[in-house]
């Protein structure tokens, strides 16, 4: 997708949010983080870093913990690297105006990657495990952006 969507969406002079960054991790572990993103409606931004961007996905509910919880999670734009550290408020009159902040994070090892599901073994202090993002197919005048995210054996 690349990140020409993450910069049309935003004014720079407006947002603390990082603009685009080429900068690349070196050290060991592709990202995986999820901002808690107070917003007009409340939900949690999962993030895995691919193709040198982070592929996202915004869930309505509480990530899944356990085995048998299944989320929506609506495919966005993706987002630069540098955006997995930040936190803090976008005012007013931004695009996602509200605050956001770490939920968990860590890494994640890919198991399988495809345009239309993401298995994965994540890493992190809240989510530790396999889990699986599978596209949904459209129904009627549904957009082609609903995932459905759970942890999986
Ligand atoms: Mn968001």
């Amino acid at each position: 997708m690349g990140l020409k969507k993450y910069r049309e969406k935003r004014d720079f002079v407006k947002t603390p949010e990082p603009p685009e960054s080429g900068k690349k991790r070196t050290d060991g572990g592709l990202i995986y983080v999820i901002q808690k993103h107070d917003a007009s409606r409340l939900h949690y931004d999962l993030r895995l870093e691919e193709n040198g961007v982070l592929t996202s996905w915004a869930v309505p509910k509480i990530p899944p913990l356990k085995e048998g919880e299944k989320r929506l999670a609506v495919r966005t734009e993706d987002h630069p690297i540098g955006y997995a550290g930040f936190e803090g408020a976008i005012p007013e009159g931004a695009y996602g105006a509200g605050t956001v902040e770490i939920w968990d994070h860590g890494t994640y090892d890919p198991v399988e990657m495809t345009a239309e599901k993401k298995i994965v073994n994540i890493h992190g202090g809240k989510l530790d495990g396999r889990y699986a993002l599978i596209k949904l197919k459209p129904r009627g005048k549904e957009k082609d952006v609903n995932w459905l995210f759970f942890k999986t054996k």
